[in-house]
């Protein structure tokens, strides 16, 4: 429940959004009165996501959350790609999902099942809150066939390998790259017989022979989609063009997002990008890469960082949706274990802050007007291009707040939170230990053993006291002497460097 104050507030601060179509900060003003939609680009599930692409989701949540705390009611489409992406994001290379399912001698579905899956493990982990609707491409497939044969006849050209778009039918193309050239960038494997470089297939025909596990009739052959075409017809159709906002990673900027407006364009009017909703969406917003030194961020090289790895290491999932929040999401972000265990940290220190004032008062149902500046400054660092980095301080000094009313100011932290998803008023802080799976001891043997140590350094024997503390040594398991945090202790052996 938003108390009056607060609505006060959320009116008066209007909610800036960077919009890459445009390079500016915009005001974001709804479509559809007090509602907003968006549309994020999801994963292509022929792989695990690696942790760089679940930056890509808590951003969306993110932004959905902060749509959410100024009243809007949201809806928000998350796509599933199970058919049709390429390896080269343009219009070349093998295709991503059979080229696996042949790998592993799988079928097809059966893949897309177990990495959708594993994603949605991964989204249910972060705290990310569920959209209201999951589009698996591979569902649209009609919707699509519909979609291309209505801009076929004027934006599309039909070879041997398919149906393709000729990006020169349309105004503005590659706006939002910034690259207005029809000429695209030296892409491998070229298409013999396309009219511009940057043409692309949105219905690839199987090749003669070839039997691929994914694949359908339609007026340009037996084949399948091309990867664009999907994301504007799941986007145009569960939310209607224009819809309010389009996010992705930063690289869908340059082929993909590029790609989806012009087919937009073509389906909706073919007019100019000067206005922005002629691309089918009036704000395109895309999050920077995480990065990482060691080149773990690519699934192309082999070995790659999921989610599943931090945790196997010990750390508590949340801890990286902490680091992403640290950052702005425009601004490029480096992985580090170091990072990580700052973030955990960090973290953990914020949830006994709460835990305290929980154990003061049950929370009241709102905040006053002492806590009021603090909601105004946390809402202008929202409203700031989602400026999350900001907001955590303002969350942060409000907790460390000495003289305030303890249940107002868990009134006001749960609203807070409520944006940024960090479950600081839930999150049971044993979990927030680091504890790699290799571990071989038990919580409750380490517990057992630190107990008859606290009795030994009570009687003053201090030989018998290191006995135990060497022995649980001997078992990875490091104990954290006044530990102003309360770690008490933790398994290690610390992470190795990657
Ligand atoms: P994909 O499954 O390759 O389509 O990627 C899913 C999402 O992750 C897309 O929005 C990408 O733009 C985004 N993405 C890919 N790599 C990274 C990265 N290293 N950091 C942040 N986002 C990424
Ligand atoms: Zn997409």
């Amino acid at each position: 429940m938003l108390n009056l104050l607060h609505l006060h507030t959320v009116n008066q601060i209007p909610l800036q959004l960077f919009n890459s179509l445009t390079r500016k900060l915009e005001t974001f003003q709804p479509i559809h009165a007090g509602e907003a939609r968006v549309y994020s680009c999801g994963p292509t599930v022929y792989n695990y996501p690696h942790i760089g692409n679940m930056r890509a989701y808590v951003f969306a949540d993110i932004l959905g959350r902060a749509l959410s705390f100024k009243g809007y009611r949201l809806r928000h489409v998350i796509n599933i790609t199970d058919v049709g992406h390429l390896s080269d994001d343009a219009d070349a290379g093998e295709d991503k999902m059979e080229r696996m399912a042949a790998e592993c001698v799988q079928s097809i579905w059966h893949i897309a099942k177990h990495y959708t899956e594993a994603f949605w493990d991964d989204i249910r982990a972060l705290n990310i809150r569920q959209p209201t609707r999951w589009t698996i491409a591979s569902e649209f497939i009609p919707q699509m066939i519909d979609f291309a044969q209505s801009i076929a006849e004027k934006h599309c050209y039909a070879l041997p390998s398919g149906l393709y778009f000729d990006v020169s039918t349309v105004a503005d193309y590659g706006r939002l790259a910034r690259q207005q050239s029809t000429q695209g960038e030296g892409r491998i494997e070229p298409v013999q017989g396309k009219r511009n470089a940057a043409d692309f297939a949105i219905w690839r025909r199987t090749r003669p022979g070839e039997k691929r596990q994914m694949e359908w009739d339609s007026p340009w052959g037996r084949g399948a989609p091309g990867w664009h075409l999907e994301c504007s017809v799941m986007g145009g159709h569960v939310l209607g063009f224009p819809f309010d906002i389009h996010t992705g990673g930063i690289d869908h900027r340059e082929i993909h997002h590029p790609n989806e407006i012009a087919q937009n364009q073509a389906f909706c009017c073919s007019a100019g990008l000067a206005q922005a909703a002629n691309s089918g969406a009036r704000i395109w917003m895309h999050n920077n890469f995480l990065i990482d030194r060691a080149g773990k961020m690519s699934k192309s090289a082999g070995e790659f960082l999921r989610l599943q790895r931090l945790i196997d290491q010990g750390y508590h999932p949340q801890a990286y949706r902490m680091m992403c929040l640290q950052a702005h999401y425009r601004s490029e972000l480096e992985f580090s274990w170091d990072g990580l265990g700052a973030a955990l940290v960090r973290l953990k220190r914020l949830r006994m802050g709460v835990e305290r004032l929980q154990a003061l008062a049950p929370p009241a149902p709102h905040w006053g007007v002492e806590l009021a500046p603090w909601m105004d400054r946390f809402d202008a660092a929202i409203s700031e291009d989602l400026n999350t980095a900001i907001a955590l301080t303002v969350l942060e000094d409000m907790v460390a707040l000495k003289a305030a009313d303890p249940g107002e100011k868990l009134a006001a932290i749960a609203a807070m939170d409520a944006v940024l998803g960090l479950d600081v008023c839930g999150l049971d802080r044993a979990a927030l230990r680091i504890r790699p799976r290799a571990a071989s001891i038990g919580e409750q043997d380490i517990e057992a053993m630190l107990l008859r140590r606290g009795q030994a350094r009570a009687d003053k024997d201090f030989a018998a006291a290191d006995r135990v503390r060497q022995a649980l040594g001997e078992q990875g398991v490091e104990v954290m002497d006044g530990d102003a945090l309360a770690w008490e202790w933790r398994l290690g052996p610390p992470p190795p460097a990657p």
